[in-house]
């Protein structure tokens, strides 16, 4: 495929609103962006995405400076941190999202209900395939500046069977849970089901201990306790199964050891099961096999509802577009690499952005920085690291600079890889390949909606300053991104919510909740959405959950 407008050739160039021209039956030669350009002085900005990154870039921008334009197959913003409460109906889909339309209308801006097939980065044009098209046309839309927010899709590790899993990363997937959800409760309440498919049925297995995992964990939790026992008499509580499997050594594992353990205490309570150290090998139609990562023994649960949340990867966007950048300018599998200003390297300067999930900075010299930290801390000069020691180091050096917390993170899945003879010790040469590794695998910030939102608010900022001006010496003047973190939270169930406010600072307890839903609350980004959402919690609290099921 690779340059789409060196095959095609517009019959038709269709006069859009304002300057935003698309063209469609394409075939032939060249077309240059500066052909169809029209009156309108200002900067075509266009805008790949409707989540969190592209929001936080249309709440900076000022119209009078750009023409904006999204391109998204979804006409919404989805407020992803409260998806797993929508799960078991505590709050409702569309208390979650906002329309594009109404956050772009301060800009008098443009949405096409598209997905972005291809960019071609020369010409600077987007191609687009419309949602609803069926003859499957395509058009085209020209940019000055493109900005790429199209976040990610779930990793699969290449386990076979997840066709048998549910996702949780958008509406649908939350409707699907909730319909299956139901649908499993009605169906064990029948008098013709029989005990082992009631149990088969009303187990939950959840693959990935993750912030999403556990608070699916925790919201059904929270329903068993507050809805199942007055609403389906007919099912025994201890009938129900709630389990977790996870392959490092704790479930939210980035967060803070103290709140990961909190969280293993307050789940062994509740009789939510946490297998730790073990990877998911196979989802058959009805059961999830799992290895024990020690001894590499299989076990079988049976399930009737599987969430798979175990991390996240590349688009298929994202992967082709950084096929086609220069070789050698992009080398991470699992995202788009940037420079320090957001700006995708290999492609020509300020045009093209990249944020949220599908981008990483590349840390120059990560990998001497830490071996130069490892190599001041072995004493005894014997050049061999224990998993324990060197897993003390890379906490006390992520603690340091989080940035490194991610590539660190990493290391307790795979130790025994790169612990060739088997000695339980790495030397440093084998730590120095697994740290390489990592810098290609992992990306430098974690996958979550406090980077989107930052790295949104600082190219919005950046673009509406620099403006038409984007040229090395003026772009050396705005500072690079620097990313601020202010704390972690998840909500664990049964009221209690944990935050992990960073520098070991930590709080899990009373009023916990509150404070939880309090800063969702307040990160709504319309009025309307927090109405919404107080109703919600305010209808749960008098009336329970609305358990229909449609
Ligand atoms: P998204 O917000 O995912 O937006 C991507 C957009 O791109 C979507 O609008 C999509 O429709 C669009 N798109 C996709 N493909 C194309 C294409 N080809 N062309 C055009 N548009 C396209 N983070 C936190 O910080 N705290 C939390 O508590 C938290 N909880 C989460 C809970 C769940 C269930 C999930 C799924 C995620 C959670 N996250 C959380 C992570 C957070 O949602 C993501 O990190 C964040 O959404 C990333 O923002 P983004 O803009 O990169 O991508």
């Amino acid at each position: 495929k690779g340059d789409i407008l060196h095959q095609r050739r517009p019959r038709h160039i269709i006069g859009g609103p304002k300057n935003l021209v698309m063209t469609h039956g394409c075939e032939g030669s060249v077309l240059k962006a500066e052909e169809i350009h029209q009156n309108d002085p200002r900067q075509r900005l266009v805008i790949l995405g409707s989540g969190w990154g592209a929001v936080s870039v249309i709440k900076q921008l000022d119209p009078k400076k750009f023409h904006v334009t999204v391109v998204s197959p979804t006409n919404y913003f989805l407020f992803t941190p409260l998806l797993p409460s929508a799960t078991v109906g505590t709050l409702e889909l569309r208390s979650l999202i906002e329309p594009i339309r109404r956050l772009l209308s301060r800009l008098g801006g443009y949405y096409l209900e598209g997905r972005a097939e291809d960019v071609d980065f020369e010409n600077q044009l987007v191609e687009v395939s419309g949602i609803h098209d069926s003859e499957g046309r395509k058009f085209y839309v020209p940019y000055d500046k493109l900005i790429i927010a199209v976040g990610s899709e779930a990793m699969t590790h290449g386990v076979e069977g997840l066709e048998h899993c549910n996702f949780l990363k958008s509406i649908a997937d939350a409707r699907d849970i909730r319909r299956k959800v139901m649908e499993n409760f009605e169906k064990a309440s029948l008098p013709t089901t029989t005990e082992e498919e009631r149990r088969q049925l009303l187990s939950f297995v959840i693959c990935g201990g993750g912030p999403t995992g556990v608070e699916f964990a925790a919201e059904l939790y929270d329903f068993l306790n507050e809805d199942l026992v007055g609403y389906f008499p007919a099912i025994p509580p201890e009938e129900v199964q709630v389990n977790i499997i996870q392959s490092a050594g704790h479930i939210l594992n980035t967060y803070d050891l103290k709140i990961s353990e909190m969280t293993e205490r307050k789940f062994k309570r509740d009789n939510i099961g946490v297998v730790t150290n073990a990877r998911v090998a196979k989802v058959n139609p009805k059961s999830v096999i799992y290895k024990e990562k020690a001894t590499g023994k299989e076990f079988e649960i049976p399930f009737g509802v599987c969430l798979w949340s175990t991390g996240v990867g590349m688009t298929p966007l994202v992967k082709m577009l950084v096929s086609k950048l220069p070789t050698g300018s992009q080398s991470n599998i699992h995202a788009i690499e940037t420079d320090a200003y957001m700006r995708v390297i290999g492609t020509p300067e300020g045009t093209v952005y990249a944020i949220g999930d599908c981008a990483t900075i590349p840390q120059p010299h990560f990998v001497d920085k830490v071996m130069t930290i490892l190599k001041e801390h072995d004493t005894n000069g014997d050049n061999l690291l224990s998993y324990d020691e060197f897993k003390t180091l890379a906490l006390d050096i992520a603690a340091k600079h989080t940035v490194l917390k991610v590539f660190l993170g990493h290391l307790g899945n795979v130790f025994e890889r790169y612990d060739k003879d088997h000695s339980g010790f790495l030397d440093l040469d084998e730590i120095r390949t697994f740290l390489t590794d990592a810098e290609k695998q992992c990306t430098a910030l974690p996958a979550t909606a406090q980077v989107a939102n930052q790295q949104g608010d600082y190219v919005g900022k950046r673009i509406n300053t620099l403006h038409e001006i984007e040229h090395a010496e003026a772009a050396a003047k705005f500072p690079p991104f620097k990313y601020t973190h202010k704390g972690s939270l998840a909500y664990i169930g049964g009221s209690d919510a944990v935050l992990d406010m960073g520098k070991g600072l930590v709080y899990g307890g009373i009023g916990s909740e509150y404070l939880w839903r309090s800063v969702y609350f307040s990160e709504q980004v319309s009025g309307r959405t927090r109405l919404l959402l107080f109703i919600d919690w305010s209808k749960r609290a008098l009336f329970g959950r609305d358990i229909s099921k449609f």
